[in-house]
This record gives structure tokens, sequence and C-alpha cells, in this order.
């Protein structure tokens, strides 16, 4: 938890300096909740959320004295209760095995390290795991997510540069249930500027999933870089559009101060969040707590 405290650092000095003298001794008065208000929105925390923060202070503190820190722990507790309802971890349930996971996401977002710090959180579960290398379109993912594959022992299923996704994707789905394997993870390219030509790629793909098992696939995770602020915010409507999305990674909360994005997201979209990256190594993802994101960033 120490590594998450050091993720949010940037993001929780910055809501922490736009709070800055928005309370003295005063009242909670209109004023005062504009202020906080717009200290939210700066924070990259989006103006849904800060205008759902803002109500329910008002509602519970209106002309009542409140100190820095009041002020500091109430807004802690309002975006507790905004991530409370999509904090989920991502769960092997399927049956029959493998449980089928598309990654998605824009190139440059870590989908490809995300894929292998999943894959490395399921090992420390006693989960068999395996590797699809879907990203074909640029040589430098095969070769990247071959490389992590080797690192943590993970069979990989690839194929030629420029080769046809769905076929290593069919071939990796066979591979995987002659295998027994618990959990499929597959790379996928990330080439928004060419969004038919991916919704084509990721539709295929889906098809010959659906052909070899009709609940596949189970999961399909959004990889999303908090450093984007709320351009972040607008890949989810894209993707969501492309390929269908039932959660979300948020990775390089590490480096950066629009962590507030994060809550940006999941008042907005009220998809499950699995899990977010704090690092560039291996154990550097880590399981979703909404309390402790909460504390940390207000
Ligand atoms: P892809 O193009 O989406 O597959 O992205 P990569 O997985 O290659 O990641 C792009 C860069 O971001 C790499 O240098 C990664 O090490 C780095 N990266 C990925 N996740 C994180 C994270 O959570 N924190 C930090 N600081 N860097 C990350």
């Amino acid at each position: 938890s120490e590594r998450v405290f050091g993720g949010f650092r940037k993001t929780s000095e910055r809501l922490a300096t736009n709070l800055t003298g928005v309370v003295g001794t005063a009242k909670l008065d209109d004023a005062t909740l504009d202020d906080v208000e717009d200290a939210l929105i700066m924070s990259d925390l989006g103006p849904s959320a800060a205008a759902r923060i803002r109500a329910k202070l008002a509602e519970k503190r209106f002309g009542l004295q409140i100190s820095a820190n009041e002020l500091k722990e109430a807004v802690a507790e309002e975006i507790a209760t905004i991530l409370r309802p999509v904090a989920k971890p991502l769960e092997i349930t399927a049956f029959p095995r493998p449980q089928v996971i598309l990654v998605i996401g824009v190139n440059g977002s870590g989908k490809t390290t995300t894929i292998a710090k999943l894959a490395h959180l399921f090992q420390e579960d006693d989960y068999s795991v395996m590797l699809a290398a879907g990203d074909t379109f640029r040589a430098a993912a095969i070769g990247q997510l071959a490389t992590w594959a080797d690192r943590i022992s993970v069979p990989i299923v690839r194929g030629p540069e420029g080769g046809d996704p769905a076929s290593i994707v069919f071939d990796a789905v066979k591979a995987a249930t002659d295998r027994g394997t618990d959990a499929l993870i597959v790379d996928t390219a990330g080439r928004l500027q060419n969004k038919r030509e991916l919704m084509d790629e990721l539709a295929k793909i889906r098809r010959v999933l659906g052909r070899l098992n009709p609940e596949a696939p189970h999961d399909v995770v959004l990889v999303l870089d908090a450093t984007n602020g709320q351009n972040a915010l607008s890949q989810i409507d894209v993707f969501k559009e492309v390929a269908g999305v039932t959660g979300l990674v948020m990775t390089k909360l590490d480096g950066t101060a629009r962590g507030g994005v994060l809550v940006a997201a999941a008042e907005q979209y009220g998809l499950p969040i699995h899990a977010i990256g704090v690092g560039e190594k291996i154990d550097d993802l880590r399981p979703f707590d909404p309390d402790l994101v909460a504390r940390v960033i207000a």
C-alpha cells in the first residue's frame, strides 16, 4: 500500500494545492462551495463528480463551521462513495475454461505491460495463463509481449507481423482449451486513427471467439493512461462503440497529477475498475481499493 500512496502523490498534491485557501474559519456557504467545486474540476475529477461532491457537502454541512481538515475528510468520503460501486477485481470464473480476456486500448497506454502484470497476478493466485499476440500490426508489439511471456514463464501464441489476429486468437483458444488453461489474455491492436479497420478487426476476433465458445470474450478490458486526463475519458466513449468494454484498468497513476480522472471515469461511466497501474515493474498492478485511493487523493 506504500506504493499506492506513492502512486497518487502528485494527484494528491494538486488537489491539496487547489483546495488551499478555500476554507478559513468561514461557515460553508455558496461561495466556498463554488471554490471547492472549482478545485475538484481543476484536479481532473470532472464536472459531474465535482457537482455531485458539492451537492453532498452542501446537504450535510451547509452553514456549518468546517476546518480545512474536515473538508478534506468530507471530500475523501464522497470520492470513496463514487468509487466503491465500481471496484471489482477481474475474477476467473469461466466454465468451461479458458476465460478469454480481450485487452484493448490505444498504443502507448500501457496495454502490453498491463497484460504481463495481469498474467502475473493470476499466476500468484495459482491460475494458469496463456497469452495471445493479437496486435500483429506492430512488429514491436509481438516481440515485446513475447519478452514478457518469457520473463514470467507463460506460453504465448504468436504469428507473423501482419498476420490475421483472428486466426491467432483461434489457435490460442484451441491451445488453451487443450491444456486446460484458466485464463487466456489476448493483446489487440490499438490503432484508433483507423477506427473502421480496428472495428472490423475486433469484430472478426469476436466472431471467431464466439464460434468456439458463445460466452467468449468473457471480459473486454480497456487500458487507459491517466496521464491523458480528460482525453482518457473520450477513449472510453470510442472503445465502447468500437469494441464494447466490460471493465477498465487505469495506468501510470504513479507519475501524474491527473489521477483525479479515475474518479471522473467512475462517476461518468460506472464501468468496473479492475486494477490500477502504479509503475513499470511486473508487480506494479494493484487491486483497486476505493477507500484507500479516496484517502490518498484527498
Ligand atoms: P502499449 O503500447 O499500450 O502496449 O504500452 P506499453 O505496455 O508498451 O507501455 C508504454 C510505456 O508505459 C512503457 O514504457 C511502460 O513501461 C510504461 N508503463 C505502463 N504502465 C505503467 C504504469 O503504471 N506506470 C508507469 N510509470 N509506466 C507505465
